[in-house]
């Protein structure tokens, strides 16, 4: 199994070539395993021809496409090295990650190549989109091909290594993609993986879809830039030879239409699409036949008692699993196997294959027994190298065994399965003690006129910090801030209670559908000095 030193190699070699392995979602447009890797080899050989070499970077801003996952494999098989980028991040933000990741060259659309005009670099640019001959020069980028052009490329003869085009030899710890956190909380930080993180990752996505019968159709609205979609549907997925049906972002009508249209049985979530799903449930079965559906993935984001079994009484044909992961771990770390783990509440399910896990109290340091609640450490063939130029942070996250601090406060219960209660850094400080927001959020979620909620430190002179809510109310409910405080002061211990409460009429959200906490505490202190 370890004879594969890169992961392309790897994931190639295990391809069903007659199969289809995309389909866009919207256009139809196919591509079939041998159309996919044909295509990767002749992008490669372009590349190549251009310069490209390993330990170059080169930058992918685009939404998911079939063509996404055929850029990142083109690259990483010259062992160069991918890195995404979010389309919805503003011009100065790309180009803050542009001075960190210095690419030699980078894939976007027409569309979103103004985008890139922020940098100061000389980028020069291929365009995913468009078949059109050379455009003229733009912004500070240069177009200099388009896909279409280097797809058609006729492919260079005698490479050896599963017919890519090599041209250096690729080590096992070579880097392959440079994945930039979500910065949810704090900076954001690129994350430095190998092509051994990769082949490990790939491994466990196919030992925990179960993948078996080989008949599983999936859906990816998931965005491919991020570690979740890159994970499953970019590499982990292909080495199964699976079909995927790509939709180039999330939008309801979309997702059900092809869910009917293509029969997906498998469909990888983050919860906020969940809680919509089974809000609109009545309307959306009378509407779409999503009879094909099997299997649910929710990731990204913690999972309420509410939602699961709000899914499983509108949705009882369809298995509800959980998934944990971090950018940091290739997207690797626990999952649920089925609807009887699931319904652990608030498990993140029980530790992936190959992993090694300990809870470590995080002002001693010293490692805690089963049902403590402390920091997860995890540690395996997944974690990633470093963060990239950031000695740092790097030392911060990974000690010299290897171990990754998570950042999240976890405990795992004595049959194996790991319960995340909260991020570490989003702790609320009240006076001396710590208060999870996750965990008021879930309370407020059982509210019958609540419809969704998220708890944000405000700041405080006498103590600190205190709990602040901002709830989405029902339509048509007259809950008052003082009915949302009493609900939940009468369930939770006195340092815990919620001191402010704001309506809003939706919570702002991440695509990995993490609370954008951030964002509400801005709104929070401006709205507040302004009142002043
Ligand atoms: P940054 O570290 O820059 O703030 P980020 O942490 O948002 O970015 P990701 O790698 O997308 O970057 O997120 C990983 C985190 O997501 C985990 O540490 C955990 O807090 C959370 N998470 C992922 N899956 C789950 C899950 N199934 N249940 C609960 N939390 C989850």
């Amino acid at each position: 199994h370890n004879d594969f030193l890169d992961i392309t190699t790897f994931i190639s070699s295990q391809a069903h070539r007659g199969t289809v392995a995309f389909i866009d979602g919207s256009t139809g447009r196919q591509l079939t395993y041998a159309q996919l890797w044909r295509a990767v080899r002749s992008v490669a050989s372009s590349l190549s021809d251009m310069g490209i070499r390993k330990g170059h970077v080169v930058l992918l801003l685009s939404p998911n496409s079939i063509f996404f996952p055929v850029v990142c494999l083109a690259v990483m098989s010259l062992g160069a090295i991918i890195t995404t980028t979010n389309p919805l991040n503003t011009t100065g933000e790309i180009a803050k990650q542009i001075a960190d990741s210095k690419p030699v060259l980078a894939f976007t659309t027409r569309q979103l190549i103004s985008k890139l005009g922020g940098s100061t670099t000389d980028l020069s640019i291929v365009l995913i989109d468009d078949d059109e001959i050379k455009a003229p020069n733009h912004g500070n980028g240069k177009i200099v091909s388009t896909l279409g052009e280097m797809m058609v490329k006729k492919e260079r003869h005698g490479s050896s290594n599963g017919g890519l085009n090599l041209k250096e030899e690729i080590n096992q710890d070579d880097t392959a993609t440079l994945l930039y956190s979500s910065g949810t909380t704090g900076a954001s930080k690129g994350v430095v993986s190998s092509h051994k993180n990769l082949i490990a990752m790939v491994r466990v996505v196919l030992s925990r879809f179960n993948l078996d019968d080989g008949e599983e159709r999936f859906l990816c609205t998931v965005p491919m830039f991020h570690i979740y979609g890159l994970a499953a549907f970019a590499t982990g997925l292909l080495a199964s030879g699976s079909t995927i049906v790509v939709l180039s972002k999330f939008e309801m009508h979309d997702m059900l239409w092809a869910i009917q249209k293509h029969r997906v049985s498998y469909l990888p979530l983050v919860p906020p699409i969940l809680v919509a799903l089974i809000n609109a449930a009545d309307q959306i079965k009378a509407k779409y036949d999503l009879s094909s559906l099997r299997r649910v993935l929710s990731g990204g984001a913690p999972l309420s008692r509410e939602v699961i079994e709000g899914f499983v009484e509108k949705y009882p044909t369809v298995t509800i699993l959980q998934g944990y992961g971090l950018t940091e771990s290739t997207g690797v770390g626990a999952s649920t196997d089925n609807l009887e783990e699931s319904r652990r509440y608030g498990t993140a399910g029980l530790l992936s294959a190959s992993m090694e896990a300990k809870i470590v109290d995080p002002d001693s340091g010293k490692a805690l027994a089963v049902n403590q609640t402390g920091e997860l450490w995890l540690t395996g063939p997944t974690i990633m190298k470093e963060y990239f130029s950031n000695a740092e942070a790097t030392a911060a996250t990974l000690d010299a065994q290897g171990w990754l601090r998570t950042g999240d406060l976890c405990y795992i219960d004595e049959d194996g399965f790991i319960f995340v209660v909260d991020r570490l850094k989003e702790l609320i400080k009240y006076k001396g003690y710590q208060v999870p927001p996750a965990e008021l959020e879930a309370l407020l979620l059982t509210h019958p006129q609540i419809v969704d909620a998220a708890v944000i430190p405000f700041p405080d002179d006498k103590v600190g910090q205190y709990p602040m809510a901002y709830v989405v109310r029902k339509a048509g409910s007259n809950l008052s801030e003082k009915d949302v405080m009493e609900f939940v002061g009468k369930q939770v211990a006195p340092y815990k209670k919620i001191r402010r409460v704001a309506f809003i009429a939706s919570v702002p959200k991440n695509p990995s559908g993490k609370i954008l906490r951030k964002d509400l505490i801005q709104l929070a202190t401006s709205s507040s000095s302004s009142k002043l």
